[in-house]
Protein backbone atom coordinates (compact mmCIF):
# COMPACT_ATOMS: atom_id res chain seq x y z
CA UNK A 1 0.00 0.00 0.00
CA UNK A 2 1.30 3.78 -1.06
CA UNK A 3 1.38 5.59 1.86
CA UNK A 4 1.77 9.62 1.35
CA UNK A 5 4.61 11.23 3.36
CA UNK A 6 4.91 14.89 2.33
CA UNK A 7 8.18 16.74 2.77
CA UNK A 8 6.47 19.20 3.95
CA UNK A 9 2.98 19.60 5.12
CA UNK A 10 1.96 23.40 5.62
CA UNK A 11 -2.02 22.88 6.37
CA UNK A 12 -1.33 20.81 9.58
CA UNK A 13 0.88 23.72 11.07
CA UNK A 14 -2.11 25.74 10.84
CA UNK A 15 -4.20 23.31 12.02
CA UNK A 16 -2.46 21.98 15.28
CA UNK A 17 -2.66 25.63 16.46
CA UNK A 18 -5.60 26.85 14.83
CA UNK A 19 -7.80 28.29 17.59
CA UNK A 20 -5.14 29.71 19.02
CA UNK A 21 -4.39 31.65 15.98
CA UNK A 22 -7.81 32.96 15.21
CA UNK A 23 -7.91 33.94 19.24
CA UNK A 24 -4.48 35.62 18.68
CA UNK A 25 -5.68 37.37 15.68
CA UNK A 26 -8.30 38.43 17.35
CA UNK A 27 -6.81 39.88 20.04
CA UNK A 28 -4.25 41.85 18.11
CA UNK A 29 -6.91 43.20 15.52
CA UNK A 30 -9.36 44.24 18.60
CA UNK A 31 -6.35 45.93 20.31
CA UNK A 32 -5.02 47.32 16.89
CA UNK A 33 -1.76 46.58 17.74
CA UNK A 34 -0.03 46.19 14.50
CA UNK A 35 3.67 47.79 14.38
CA UNK A 36 6.19 47.44 17.16
CA UNK A 37 3.82 46.92 19.43
CA UNK A 38 4.19 44.48 22.89
CA UNK A 39 3.59 40.86 21.24
CA UNK A 40 6.88 41.87 19.30
CA UNK A 41 8.76 43.01 22.95
CA UNK A 42 7.45 39.76 24.58
CA UNK A 43 8.66 37.49 21.25
CA UNK A 44 12.22 39.00 21.42
CA UNK A 45 12.26 38.68 25.04
CA UNK A 46 11.42 35.14 25.05
CA UNK A 47 14.06 34.46 21.98
CA UNK A 48 16.75 36.48 23.99
CA UNK A 49 16.23 34.30 27.25
CA UNK A 50 16.12 31.15 24.99
CA UNK A 51 19.65 31.78 22.67
CA UNK A 52 21.20 33.12 25.38
CA UNK A 53 22.03 36.08 23.41
CA UNK A 54 21.61 39.69 24.88
CA UNK A 55 19.37 40.88 22.46
CA UNK A 56 16.92 39.67 19.68
CA UNK A 57 15.38 42.06 17.35
CA UNK A 58 12.75 40.86 15.43
CA UNK A 59 13.03 42.28 11.66
CA UNK A 60 11.26 41.05 8.39
CA UNK A 61 13.26 38.34 7.27
CA UNK A 62 16.40 36.44 8.21
CA UNK A 63 17.95 37.66 4.73
CA UNK A 64 17.63 41.55 6.09
CA UNK A 65 18.85 40.63 9.75
CA UNK A 66 22.07 39.36 7.77
CA UNK A 67 22.86 42.25 6.00
CA UNK A 68 21.68 44.73 8.64
CA UNK A 69 23.88 42.47 10.90
CA UNK A 70 27.14 43.40 8.42
CA UNK A 71 25.77 47.34 8.17
CA UNK A 72 25.86 47.07 11.69
CA UNK A 73 28.98 45.16 12.61
CA UNK A 74 30.90 47.77 9.84
CA UNK A 75 31.73 45.47 7.25
CA UNK A 76 33.32 47.79 4.73
CA UNK A 77 32.91 48.28 0.93
CA UNK A 78 34.80 45.62 -0.50
CA UNK A 79 35.60 43.74 2.83
CA UNK A 80 35.91 39.76 1.69
CA UNK A 81 33.14 37.52 3.77
CA UNK A 82 33.84 33.75 3.57
CA UNK A 83 30.93 31.53 3.52
CA UNK A 84 29.92 27.73 2.81
CA UNK A 85 28.97 27.23 -1.13
CA UNK A 86 26.51 25.23 0.65
CA UNK A 87 24.11 27.91 1.98
CA UNK A 88 20.97 29.62 0.50
CA UNK A 89 21.75 32.50 -2.27
CA UNK A 90 20.56 34.70 1.10
CA UNK A 91 23.76 34.40 2.67
CA UNK A 92 25.92 35.52 -0.28
CA UNK A 93 23.44 38.51 -1.16
CA UNK A 94 23.32 40.25 1.92
CA UNK A 95 27.13 40.12 1.82
CA UNK A 96 26.93 41.90 -1.63
CA UNK A 97 24.04 44.09 -0.82
CA UNK A 98 26.30 45.09 2.47
CA UNK A 99 28.84 46.12 0.27
CA UNK A 100 31.13 43.29 0.71
CA UNK A 101 32.30 40.47 -1.67
CA UNK A 102 31.01 36.76 -0.78
CA UNK A 103 33.48 33.96 -1.12
CA UNK A 104 32.04 31.02 -1.00
CA UNK A 105 34.03 27.91 0.07
CA UNK A 106 33.76 23.69 0.09
CA UNK A 107 31.17 22.08 2.31
CA UNK A 108 32.28 20.27 4.96
CA UNK A 109 31.58 16.59 5.88
CA UNK A 110 29.22 17.47 8.30
CA UNK A 111 27.24 20.07 5.96
CA UNK A 112 28.79 22.61 7.64
CA UNK A 113 31.62 25.05 5.86
CA UNK A 114 34.71 23.38 5.84
CA UNK A 115 37.06 24.69 8.05
CA UNK A 116 40.27 24.19 5.99
CA UNK A 117 38.82 25.49 2.96
CA UNK A 118 38.58 28.65 5.32
CA UNK A 119 42.31 29.04 5.82
CA UNK A 120 42.96 28.55 1.94
CA UNK A 121 40.29 31.08 0.87
CA UNK A 122 42.13 33.86 3.14
CA UNK A 123 43.03 36.86 1.41
CA UNK A 124 44.53 40.36 2.47
CA UNK A 125 40.74 41.60 1.47
CA UNK A 126 39.56 39.02 4.30
CA UNK A 127 37.23 40.51 7.18
CA UNK A 128 34.84 38.42 8.10
CA UNK A 129 33.81 34.29 8.36
CA UNK A 130 29.93 33.63 7.79
CA UNK A 131 29.72 30.09 8.56
CA UNK A 132 25.69 28.70 7.46
CA UNK A 133 24.72 26.92 10.51
CA UNK A 134 22.77 24.55 8.14
CA UNK A 135 20.40 21.85 8.73
CA UNK A 136 20.01 22.89 12.56
CA UNK A 137 24.09 21.89 13.08
CA UNK A 138 26.26 24.32 14.65
CA UNK A 139 30.03 23.90 13.48
CA UNK A 140 32.91 23.64 15.58
CA UNK A 141 32.76 27.18 16.51
CA UNK A 142 36.01 26.29 19.12
CA UNK A 143 38.05 26.07 15.61
CA UNK A 144 36.40 28.46 13.58
CA UNK A 145 36.99 31.09 16.48
CA UNK A 146 40.44 30.25 16.36
CA UNK A 147 40.73 30.67 12.68
CA UNK A 148 38.83 33.82 13.16
CA UNK A 149 41.13 35.00 15.68
CA UNK A 150 44.51 33.97 14.11
CA UNK A 151 43.78 36.49 11.39
CA UNK A 152 41.30 39.13 12.53
CA UNK A 153 38.59 38.34 11.35
CA UNK A 154 35.03 39.21 13.20
CA UNK A 155 32.45 36.23 12.83
CA UNK A 156 28.46 36.50 11.79
CA UNK A 157 26.34 33.50 11.59
CA UNK A 158 23.91 32.34 9.23
CA UNK A 159 21.99 30.96 12.03
CA UNK A 160 18.66 31.25 9.84
CA UNK A 161 18.03 27.24 10.39
CA UNK A 162 19.30 26.65 13.91
CA UNK A 163 16.98 28.16 16.37
CA UNK A 164 17.97 26.53 19.72
CA UNK A 165 21.31 24.66 18.13
CA UNK A 166 24.08 24.62 20.13
CA UNK A 167 27.75 23.90 20.19
CA UNK A 168 29.27 23.46 23.88
CA UNK A 169 26.17 24.59 25.15
CA UNK A 170 26.08 27.73 23.63
CA UNK A 171 23.64 28.75 21.22
CA UNK A 172 23.41 29.56 17.48
CA UNK A 173 23.45 33.09 16.50
CA UNK A 174 25.52 34.32 19.50
CA UNK A 175 29.36 33.54 18.91
CA UNK A 176 30.06 36.55 16.74
CA UNK A 177 28.92 40.16 16.09
CA UNK A 178 25.40 38.84 14.77
CA UNK A 179 23.53 35.93 14.35
CA UNK A 180 20.35 35.68 12.17
CA UNK A 181 16.62 33.53 12.36
CA UNK A 182 14.71 32.29 10.25
CA UNK A 183 10.59 32.32 10.55
CA UNK A 184 9.81 31.37 7.06
CA UNK A 185 7.08 28.81 7.14
CA UNK A 186 9.66 25.70 6.22
CA UNK A 187 11.98 26.53 8.97
CA UNK A 188 11.22 24.81 12.45
CA UNK A 189 9.38 27.89 13.80
CA UNK A 190 7.96 29.34 11.15
CA UNK A 191 5.02 32.64 10.63
CA UNK A 192 2.46 32.74 8.13
CA UNK A 193 4.78 34.63 5.73
CA UNK A 194 8.06 36.27 6.30
CA UNK A 195 10.15 37.03 9.18
CA UNK A 196 13.39 37.23 10.92
CA UNK A 197 15.03 38.47 13.66
CA UNK A 198 19.07 39.54 14.60
CA UNK A 199 21.08 38.05 17.48
CA UNK A 200 23.72 40.16 19.02
CA UNK A 201 25.23 40.80 22.68
CA UNK A 202 26.96 43.98 21.77
CA UNK A 203 24.96 47.19 22.89
CA UNK A 204 25.91 49.31 20.09
CA UNK A 205 25.32 46.90 17.25
CA UNK A 206 21.57 46.61 19.14
CA UNK A 207 21.08 50.26 19.09
CA UNK A 208 22.27 50.34 15.12
CA UNK A 209 20.06 48.16 14.27
CA UNK A 210 16.91 49.12 15.62
CA UNK A 211 17.49 52.35 13.62
CA UNK A 212 18.27 50.35 11.00
CA UNK A 213 15.33 48.51 10.65
CA UNK A 214 13.04 51.30 11.07
CA UNK A 215 14.11 54.10 8.55
CA UNK A 216 17.10 55.17 10.91
CA UNK A 217 14.63 56.81 13.28
CA UNK A 218 16.16 56.89 16.86
CA UNK A 219 13.33 57.31 20.23
CA UNK A 220 13.14 61.39 19.30
CA UNK A 221 11.97 60.96 15.98
CA UNK A 222 15.20 62.07 14.93
CA UNK A 223 16.70 59.64 11.83
CA UNK A 224 20.33 59.79 12.19
CA UNK A 225 21.36 57.56 9.30
CA UNK A 226 20.12 56.57 6.22
CA UNK A 227 17.96 52.69 6.53
CA UNK A 228 15.19 51.20 5.20
CA UNK A 229 11.72 49.54 6.97
CA UNK A 230 12.23 45.51 7.89
CA UNK A 231 9.76 45.07 11.06
CA UNK A 232 8.35 41.76 11.82
CA UNK A 233 4.79 42.36 12.15
CA UNK A 234 3.20 42.51 15.63
CA UNK A 235 0.38 39.83 14.49
CA UNK A 236 3.29 37.14 12.87
CA UNK A 237 5.46 37.82 16.71
CA UNK A 238 1.59 36.93 18.47
CA UNK A 239 1.24 33.73 15.90
CA UNK A 240 4.96 33.08 16.66
CA UNK A 241 4.82 33.32 20.48
CA UNK A 242 2.10 30.75 21.04
CA UNK A 243 4.01 28.62 18.94
CA UNK A 244 7.33 29.29 20.29
CA UNK A 245 5.86 27.64 24.04
CA UNK A 246 6.30 24.50 22.39
CA UNK A 247 9.28 25.15 20.49
CA UNK A 248 11.50 22.24 23.13
CA UNK A 249 9.08 19.61 22.57
CA UNK A 250 9.71 20.43 18.54
CA UNK A 251 13.18 19.95 18.68
CA UNK A 252 12.80 16.69 21.39
CA UNK A 253 10.40 15.29 18.63
CA UNK A 254 12.83 16.31 15.96
CA UNK A 255 15.97 14.77 17.01
CA UNK A 256 13.73 11.57 18.01
CA UNK A 257 13.11 11.22 14.38
CA UNK A 258 16.82 11.74 13.62
CA UNK A 259 17.58 9.12 15.94
CA UNK A 260 15.30 6.38 14.08
CA UNK A 261 16.54 7.23 10.63
CA UNK A 262 19.84 6.58 12.16
CA UNK A 263 18.82 3.54 13.68
CA UNK A 264 16.92 1.96 10.35
CA UNK A 265 19.13 3.22 7.53
CA UNK A 266 22.74 3.93 9.60
CA UNK A 267 23.81 0.27 8.16
CA UNK A 268 23.22 0.97 4.61
CA UNK A 269 26.35 1.61 2.72
CA UNK A 270 24.57 3.42 -0.06
CA UNK A 271 23.84 6.37 1.81
CA UNK A 272 25.74 8.62 4.36
CA UNK A 273 23.59 10.18 6.89
CA UNK A 274 23.61 13.30 9.05
CA UNK A 275 25.50 13.19 12.34
CA UNK A 276 23.58 11.05 14.80
CA UNK A 277 21.89 13.30 17.81
CA UNK A 278 23.93 12.04 20.29
CA UNK A 279 27.50 11.23 18.56
CA UNK A 280 29.25 14.42 20.28
CA UNK A 281 28.26 15.95 22.77
CA UNK A 282 29.28 18.80 22.30
CA UNK A 283 27.30 19.58 19.46
CA UNK A 284 23.53 19.94 20.01
CA UNK A 285 21.71 19.80 16.71
CA UNK A 286 17.74 20.52 16.15
CA UNK A 287 17.75 18.93 12.84
CA UNK A 288 15.94 21.75 10.43
CA UNK A 289 16.71 19.08 7.66
CA UNK A 290 17.51 15.29 7.46
CA UNK A 291 19.98 15.40 4.69
CA UNK A 292 21.53 12.54 2.92
CA UNK A 293 24.30 11.67 0.70
CA UNK A 294 22.92 9.41 -1.95
CA UNK A 295 23.84 6.73 -4.68
CA UNK A 296 22.14 6.93 -7.72
CA UNK A 297 20.32 10.25 -5.73
CA UNK A 298 18.43 11.23 -8.94
CA UNK A 299 17.01 7.30 -9.15
CA UNK A 300 16.28 7.16 -5.46
CA UNK A 301 14.02 10.67 -5.61
CA UNK A 302 11.78 9.24 -8.36
CA UNK A 303 11.16 6.01 -7.10
CA UNK A 304 10.49 7.83 -3.32
CA UNK A 305 7.91 10.18 -5.47
CA UNK A 306 6.40 7.07 -6.97
CA UNK A 307 5.88 5.34 -3.32
CA UNK A 308 4.56 8.81 -2.25
CA UNK A 309 7.55 9.89 0.00
CA UNK A 310 8.08 13.49 -0.62
CA UNK A 311 12.02 14.75 -0.45
CA UNK A 312 13.24 17.78 -1.72
CA UNK A 313 17.46 18.88 -2.77
CA UNK A 314 18.30 21.66 -1.12
CA UNK A 315 18.77 25.02 -2.95
CA UNK A 316 16.84 23.77 -6.10
CA UNK A 317 20.16 21.47 -6.25
CA UNK A 318 22.95 24.54 -6.73
CA UNK A 319 25.21 25.66 -4.24
CA UNK A 320 26.21 29.96 -3.99
CA UNK A 321 29.17 29.42 -6.30
CA UNK A 322 27.21 27.52 -9.15
CA UNK A 323 25.62 30.57 -10.10
CA UNK A 324 27.91 31.59 -12.95
CA UNK A 325 26.06 34.85 -13.58
CA UNK A 326 27.05 36.34 -10.30
CA UNK A 327 30.63 36.05 -10.98
CA UNK A 328 31.73 33.53 -9.19
CA UNK A 329 34.90 32.18 -10.32
CA UNK A 330 35.61 29.91 -7.44
CA UNK A 331 36.65 25.50 -8.40
CA UNK A 332 34.79 23.64 -5.32
CA UNK A 333 34.86 20.29 -6.43
CA UNK A 334 33.59 18.69 -3.10
CA UNK A 335 30.42 20.93 -3.06
CA UNK A 336 30.23 19.53 -6.83
CA UNK A 337 30.10 16.38 -6.12
CA UNK A 338 27.93 16.69 -2.95
CA UNK A 339 25.44 18.44 -4.98
CA UNK A 340 25.34 15.42 -7.27
CA UNK A 341 24.35 12.78 -4.17
CA UNK A 342 22.58 15.60 -1.39
CA UNK A 343 19.07 15.17 -1.05
CA UNK A 344 16.45 15.48 1.75
CA UNK A 345 14.52 13.01 3.61
CA UNK A 346 11.19 14.07 5.06
CA UNK A 347 11.65 15.46 8.69
CA UNK A 348 8.33 17.43 9.97
CA UNK A 349 5.81 17.23 12.55
CA UNK A 350 3.20 16.22 10.85
CA UNK A 351 4.81 12.64 10.33
CA UNK A 352 4.44 9.53 12.46
CA UNK A 353 6.85 6.99 13.74
CA UNK A 354 4.81 4.67 10.84
CA UNK A 355 5.47 7.34 8.22
CA UNK A 356 9.21 7.34 9.14
CA UNK A 357 9.15 3.49 8.81
CA UNK A 358 7.52 3.46 5.59
CA UNK A 359 10.21 6.04 4.18
CA UNK A 360 12.36 4.05 5.95
CA UNK A 361 11.23 0.12 4.27
CA UNK A 362 11.07 2.27 0.40
CA UNK A 363 14.86 3.67 0.66
CA UNK A 364 15.88 0.38 1.56
CA UNK A 365 13.77 -1.33 -1.14
CA UNK A 366 15.12 0.95 -3.48
CA UNK A 367 18.66 -0.54 -2.88
CA UNK A 368 18.05 -3.86 -3.02
CA UNK A 369 17.62 -4.05 -6.27
CA UNK A 370 19.61 -0.94 -7.44
C1 LIG B 1 15.91 30.46 5.09
C2 LIG B 1 17.34 30.85 5.05
C3 LIG B 1 17.76 32.17 4.88
C4 LIG B 1 16.83 33.28 4.55
O1 LIG B 1 15.78 33.43 5.41
P1 LIG B 1 14.58 34.43 5.00
O2 LIG B 1 13.86 34.64 6.30
O3 LIG B 1 13.75 33.69 4.00
O4 LIG B 1 15.17 35.66 4.45
C5 LIG B 1 19.10 32.45 4.94
N1 LIG B 1 20.00 31.48 5.13
C6 LIG B 1 19.66 30.19 5.29
C7 LIG B 1 20.70 29.17 5.53
C8 LIG B 1 18.32 29.83 5.23
O5 LIG B 1 17.98 28.54 5.35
Amino acid sequence: MIRNVPFFNYPSVYSAYRQEFIAALDNVGTRGAFILQKDLVEFEQALASYTGAKYAIGVANATDALEMGFVAGGLQPGAEVIISSHTMMATASAVHVAGGVPVPVEVGSDRCIDLESIEAAITPRTRAICPTQLNGRTCDMDRLTKIAQAHHLDIYEDSAQALGSKFNGRSAGTFGKTGCLSFYPAKVLGCFGDGGAVLTNDDEIYRKILLLRDHGRNAEGEVEFWARNSRLDNLQAAFLNLQFKDYPKVVTRRRVIAALYQQRLGDCSRIQLPPHPDSNPKHFDIYQNYEIEADKRDELRVFLKEQGVGTLIQWGGRPVHQFSKLGFTQCLPKTDNFFKRCIMLPLNMSMTDDDLHYVCDRVLDFYRTR
